[in-house]
């Protein structure tokens, strides 16, 4: 199968092109290069362009003709989507419909796209299920919402079978090292963790620490980004025509900030120091998937989603990004984690 790769050159999209190569599909990688990289097309021919250029979008697939089309390109940064709505809205939205605008004319309708559990908002009860009630508390989470909408009105209107995947807190490395997490800014806190082990930043600063949580930090589910990789294979293969589904992707823990600085210390080998500072405006306290439908629809349980494999591909892909990292440190870490919480 051939398929069509919309931001297939930044984090997940440049993983999941790699197991559709692996799958062996072909790939054909549709991206603007605004936060991916050119570099990170290893598996398929770039087309440089812009999902917001109508003619642009409409000619790659007509040209393409792909059997489906994986849909990663997006705006995706919370506390952005706050002052810069519109660009949220235009990007996410207006961006999307280009896209299934073009599919339609060519018609392709089948469709895999990414969502987020941002989308759930702050939900009463843990853990969150697809029939969680989705209130999202912010642009970000909104724009994916009305996404979702879109979608479902085309799969009834127009015939598209449409899978969103729902993503929990993608993390970690592809574990042959050859693609990993590269931001400008980074705001997440795995790669900010390890740059501080690396040394490149001077500590992590922890949002919060009086959240109803046992360690008073908060908790997410993190999964590895190959995982997800794998999810997209599967969701393309049961698209059918004239039906919407969602799915809930993550490894179903929850794992505090202060549980990644402990393991992040073991993993590296070298001290982390942190620093507590006050919550990040809309964060909710504690946020983990129910990803059982995913397992009996999709067949698809997360393999390498534990927090050291996590850790250890995203330290191993810094320390290539940034040779010597680490190297030299202090790594009498022992009595770090006692000295900073107080
Ligand atoms: N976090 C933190 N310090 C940072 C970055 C993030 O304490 O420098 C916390 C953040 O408040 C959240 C968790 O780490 O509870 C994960 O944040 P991230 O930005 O990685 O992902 P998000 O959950 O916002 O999608």
């Amino acid at each position: 199968m051939r398929y069509f790769v919309t931001g297939g050159a930044g984090y997940v999209g440049a993983h999941a092109c790699k197991a559709l190569a692996g799958a062996g599909h072909e790939v054909v990688v549709f991206d603007n290069l605004s936060t991916g990289h050119r570099e990170a097309v290893k598996w398929g021919d770039l087309v440089v362009g812009d999902l917001l250029d109508r003619e642009c979008i409409k000619r790659a697939i007509e040209d393409t003709r792909p059997d489906g089309v994986l849909h990663f390109a997006a705006l995706a940064y919370v506390g952005e989507s706050v002052h810069r709505p519109d660009l949220y809205y235009r990007t996410n939205i207006a961006g999307t419909q280009n896209l299934l605008d073009a599919m339609r004319l060519a018609d392709v309708t089948r469709i895999v796209v990414s969502s987020t559990c941002a989308t759930y908002g702050t939900p009463a009860e843990m853990p969150i299920s697809e029939t969680t009630p989705q209130v999202p508390v912010n642009p970000y989470g909104r724009t994916k919402l009305v996404m979702e909408t879109m979608l479902r009105d085309y799969c009834s209107a127009f015939g598209f079978g449409a899978i969103a995947l729902r993503y929990f807190n993608a993390a970690g490395a592809d574990t042959a090292g050859e693609i990993g997490e590269d931001h400008t800014p980074e705001t997440h806190l795995i790669p900010l963790v390890l740059q501080a082990a690396a040394g490149l930043l001077p500590n992590v600063k922890i949002f919060g620490n009086d959240y109803p949580t046992a360690d008073g930090t908060a908790v997410r589910d993190y999964v590895h980004v190959t995982d997800l990789a794998d999810a997209h294979v599967k969701a393309l293969d049961i698209c059918a025509s004239g039906h919407f589904k969602a799915f809930n992707l993550g490894a179903g823990i929850g794992t505090s900030v202060m549980d990644i600085c402990m393991a992040a210390e073991r993993v590296t080998g070298q001290k982390i120091y942190i620093e507590m500072v006050p919550c990040r405006a809309g964060d909710p306290p504690i946020l983990y998937a129910d990803p059982a439908l995913a397992a009996t629809e999709l067949g698809w349980t997360p393999r390498q989603s534990d927090l050291d494999t996590i850790l250890a591909t995203a330290w191993a892909w810094m320390q290539s990004a940034h040779p010597g990292a680490g190297k030299g440190r202090r790594t009498d870490h022992a009595d770090s984690q006692a000295e900073h919480m107080n």
